[in-house]
């Protein structure tokens, strides 16, 4: 497999009345390694589409470069490129059965009519559709419609894949199915991929890194656990998952321990995932599931059960405070006790469980 390098790369729009451009992706810098799957995560117009086209050769960078292994291919054509795209719509063709479908890109290149019967068969088989192929897409449902499209770009044996929110047409339980057959099938085949994604959840479960992308500049790249752990900003925080924030006043620094004024309460924090100064106003970030329910004034922030939501294996707790809502996750809840809707309670936490961040 291959590697995929984007350098300084940049991409503007002309504004459709020739006003101001607007930038859709903001001097990207950023390699994926050979047969790793990387997902681009953001909301909606943060320039995720924009960069998963600019690789494919569909768009065309206004500065920077991308490589795909060694070679430069910035202003290529996509079919002079190794990537194979799927979109989010599938792009089927009604007319052609199956196995048509899943065989024209390799009919385009002329390959002999043996040759492609037998990949045409082993790339259904990978997708889990050998019955399949005399059938006409309109006959399949929407995720057996996906693994043509899927089967239509592994066909060709690209060395890169490009997926665009591929299974946002599908529903939950689905999504979850072909997500992790998507994952598996990539990591079979040790192709490298790029996953473009709005869903934390999706993001988190089958990708090697993550790209958190916001207003077309990347905020922060890492493996799920470290953007979901140790987030560099509030705002990767937020999106990649639950999180409580507290205002405090940064008091004073001994080694990785940070003394801070919390409230009426000083609190310990054990880590600081940005630059923090001593004397100024930061964060304090928890996770709800770092987070413990106590009996009223045992803990750090006093509070009152607003609702209880029972899970099965865990429980939310919504503690009113003076800071805010906050969401407690309680694990086990039949092992617990459990505070009352409407009962006085604190919330604790360990030093070594919540971060300290900038404001932003
Ligand atoms: P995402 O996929 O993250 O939702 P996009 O890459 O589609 O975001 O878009 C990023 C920004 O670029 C948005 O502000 C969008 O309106 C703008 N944009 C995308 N494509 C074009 C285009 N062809 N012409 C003008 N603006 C565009
Ligand atoms: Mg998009």
């Amino acid at each position: 497999s291959v590697s995929v390098t984007l350098e300084h790369v940049t991409k503007r729009f002309k504004d459709v009345k020739g006003k101001s451009d607007v930038i859709a992706v903001n001097d990207s810098h950023f390699v994926i390694e050979p047969g790793e799957l990387v997902t681009l995560l953001g909301p909606s117009g943060c320039g995720k589409t924009t960069t998963l086209r600019m690789i494919a050769g569909f768009e065309l960078p206004t500065e920077g470069k991308i490589y795909i292994g060694n070679e430069e291919v910035t202003m290529l054509p996509p079919n002079k490129r190794d990537t194979a795209t799927m979109f989010q719509s599938y792009g089927l063709f009604p007319h052609m059965t199956v196995f048509d479908n899943v065989a024209y890109g390799l009919k385009l290149r002329k390959i002999p009519h043996e040759d492609i019967v037998k990949r045409v068969n082993e790339t259904l088989a990978l997708v889990g559709l050998s019955d399949y192929g005399d059938r006409a897409p309109s006959k399949l449902s929407g995720g057996q419609q996906q693994r043509v499209a899927l089967a239509r770009s592994l066909i060709v044996t690209p060395s890169v894949l490009l997926l665009d929110e591929p299974l946002s047409n599908l529903d939950a339980l689905l999504r979850e199915q072909m997500r992790v057959e998507i994952r598996k099938i990539q990591k079979e085949l040790g192709i490298t991929a790029v996953y473009v994604t709005h869903d934390r959840v999706e993001a988190m479960s089958l990708s090697d890194r993550v790209v958190v992308m916001k207003d077309g500049f990347i905020r922060q790249i890492g493996s799920p656990i470290d953007i979901y752990e140790n987030p560099n900003s509030r705002f990767v925080a937020g999106f990649v998952g639950k999180a409580a924030f507290f205002p405090v006043r940064v008091k004073k620094q001994e080694a990785n321990l940070w003394t801070c004024q919390l409230g009426e309460k000083e609190v310990v924090v054990e880590r600081a995932t940005t630059d923090v100064e001593v004397g100024t106003e930061a964060v304090l970030m928890a996770r709800p599931e770092s987070l413990r329910v106590t009996e009223k004034g045992k803990g750090k922030i006093e509070g009152k059960v607003r609702m209880n939501v029972y899970l099965g294996n865990s429980m939310e707790a919504f503690i009113n405070t003076s800071f805010g809502e906050v969401l407690v996750q309680i694990d086990d809840p039949h092992a617990k006790k459990v505070f009352e809707e409407g009962e006085e309670v604190s919330i604790d936490f360990t030093p070594d469980r919540v971060r300290l961040l900038n404001e932003n």
